[in-house]
């Protein structure tokens, strides 16, 4: 890991991009609608530079996040037959390890670095990383912006859900005045957020209401009213014919209880057990989740551990006892 985290200048991006013509675009895993919508957005402003963008994927891409890939966007699996392409774009992750299995692409190619999560380790040789920004659509709108990229309609759809999803709509404590600024602009240039709204809160499958309803029904209070978690296992996902996959937002039901500070879930999952926390006013969950070896905001964090589901919910409370 580099020693400095020191960002390279708006320039040096531009510097980056322009030689070239293809590039590599990869985001974390279990991508979030952020994450989609910058790959995408990414990918729509650098084909307006009569760059050929390829979208390096490992895993499928949620239905609710398809609105942000429309037409013409190369999405190639991460394997063997995979162009190769000497310079790559990161989004939203804070961490090379955060690739999953793109994680090996990076050793050997010119990565830059994009991103908004505190604990970016600056992992590029080239890095633009800015806490402050509500999600990582607004760094690239942000960029777009300064260097005066032409932003199509696709482009400003992706980039809008990007942000949409990373604030709750304008919900969450990251949402700054400059979010609703940037997603005015996205609007005037095409993006259509009533079918964003739809397209990430309107299409919930039945089977997986069914299996939001058996993890609710096993809410538990705890640390005098602080704390709300619930778990979801195997057995749960098996039998109402669901997917880790369709867990997207179950967190927030135990974050949006009343006098909560802490929303956690669990999920058991084919080879660990996947925490996620939500806070409302103080904690700070990413510093909890990176005591469990993950990390995020602090105010949306998660990690991945290894035992059994009830020995990991008891560790997990234990310690959020300790911060309450
Ligand atoms: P979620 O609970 O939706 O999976 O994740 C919430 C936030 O925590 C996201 O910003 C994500 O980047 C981060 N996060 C989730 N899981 C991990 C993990 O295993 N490691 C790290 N470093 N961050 C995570
Ligand atoms: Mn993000």
């Amino acid at each position: 890991m580099p020693e400095t985290r020191v960002n390279n200048a708006i320039a040096e991006i531009a510097d980056f991009i322009a030689p070239e013509d293809e590039f590599l675009l990869l985001g974390h895993e279990d991508a979030d609608g952020d994450c989609i919508g910058s790959l995408a957005g990414m990918a729509y402003l650098l084909q307006e530079l009569d760059k050929n963008p390829v979208i390096g994927i490992y895993q499928p891409i949620p239905e609710m996040f398809q609105l942000a890939i429309q037409d013409d966007l190369e999405i190639e699996k991460i394997s063997e037959d995979l162009p190769d392409i000497n310079r790559i774009i990161v989004l939203d992750s804070s961490g090379q390890d955060r690739l999953g299995p793109a994680a090996d692409l990076l050793d050997s190619r010119t990565v830059l670095n994009i991103d908004h999560h505190e604990d970016n380790d600056f992992f590029g040789e080239l890095n633009f990383v800015r806490p402050e920004s509500a999600a990582a659509g607004m760094i690239i709108f942000e960029l777009a912006d300064s260097l005066n990229w032409k932003i199509n309609q696709n482009a400003a759809r992706a980039l809008a859900l990007a942000i949409l999803s990373d604030t709750g709509f304008f919900r969450y404590s990251n949402t700054g005045s400059r979010a609703l600024e940037v997603v005015q602009e996205l609007m005037e240039l095409g993006a259509d957020i009533h079918k964003i709204s739809r397209s990430l809160y309107g299409q919930n499958k039945p089977e997986a209401m069914r299996l939001l309803g058996r993890g609710l029904s096993r809410i538990e209070v705890s640390g005098q009213g602080r704390i709300a978690y619930f778990y979801l296992n195997r057995e749960d996902y098996r039998i109402t014919g669901t997917s880790s996959r369709d867990n997207e937002g179950f967190v927030n039901f135990a974050r949006n209880i009343s006098g909560v500070e802490v929303g956690i879930f669990f999920s058991e999952e084919v080879d660990c057990i996947k925490v996620s926390f939500r806070s409302n006013d103080y904690l700070r969950v990413n510093d909890i989740a990176a005591s469990f070896g993950g990390g995020g905001h602090p105010r949306a964090a998660g990690c991945k551990t290894s035992g059994e589901l009830d020995k990991v919910i008891d560790r997990v409370i234990n310690e959020v006892k300790k911060h309450v």
